[in-house]
């Protein structure tokens, strides 16, 4: 990572943070250093001040949660937020909780992943082709940002996505994230229609421009705890993920 960056604190100073970034590693200096939202950097802090008794004696995290991946990837696996005991303990999105363990075993079992696990941030876990990050970027209360935070953080995504020229492909992991991926497609210059597509497990929206979206079912134990998401109708999406890209 690069020297950090002045913390944004506003959605200016984030729009222009972001856009001033000119590498995947200065963006991330930006993002890591962010406090433009106050409930969020409160209790980001907070839940890295009180711990999970699991995690008692871990240093967490606590600070928003860059993308990671594939600077080459052709596809963009987009999410919610990190979650408190997860993302904002080990500082790596997805990392150290359930729902990144079902994720990053789909993603080995596809090809995307070089391990089936993602423990904490040296664990060694590499992907190919894909790239992943939240559409907001810090642990919200309940895991629910405002859309005044989503839209807050918007740009940190913009700019990413201009970073991973390669992409071609948004899988959005639950309605949230397919939400903010239309207005990534919005700020990308991209037309989307009315009214909107809607969001669905294995939805494909390709209006046969250069960024379609496929729906995903979060991973959350919401989701795979009650059999809404099983592994092979995670699978069965980046497989066709990977089958859109190579086309
Ligand atoms: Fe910054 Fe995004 Fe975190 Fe808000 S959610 S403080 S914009 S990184």
């Amino acid at each position: 990572m690069t020297a950090p960056a002045a913390p944004a604190t506003d959605a200016a100073a984030v729009a222009a943070t972001a856009a001033r970034a000119h590498t995947l590693a200065e963006l991330e200096a930006g993002i890591v250093a962010c406090r433009a939202c106050p409930r969020l950097v409160a209790w980001r802090e907070q839940v890295a001040r009180e711990r999970r008794a699991a995690f008692a004696t871990e240093e967490y995290w606590g600070a928003p949660i860059p993308g990671f991946g594939d600077p080459a990837a052709r596809v963009l696996i987009f999410g919610l937020a990190p979650a408190a005991h997860g993302g904002n303990r080990t500082g790596r999105v997805f990392t150290g909780d359930r729902s990144g363990d079902w994720l990053f075993a789909s993603l080995h079992r596809t090809g995307f992943a070089n391990q089936p696990t993602s423990v904490h941030r040296d664990d060694g876990l590499r992907l190919h082709d894909a790239w992943i990050a939240a559409a907001v970027r810090c642990a919200p209360p309940a895991n629910r940002p405002t859309p005044g935070e989503r839209d807050t953080c918007l740009p940190w995504s913009v700019r990413e996505l201009e970073l991973l020229p390669a992409v071609r492909l948004i899988v959005c992991l639950g309605g949230f994230a397919w939400d903010a991926a239309l207005r990534l497609r919005r700020a990308a210059g991209l037309e989307t229609p009315r009214p909107r597509p809607r969001f669905g497990h294995d939805a494909l929206f390709d209006p046969g421009d250069r960024l379609p979206l496929l729906g995903c079912f979060h991973p959350s134990q919401q989701n795979t705890f009650t059999g809404r998401l099983t592994e092979p109708m995670m699978d069965a999406v980046f497989a066709r993920a990977r089958e859109r890209v190579a086309r």
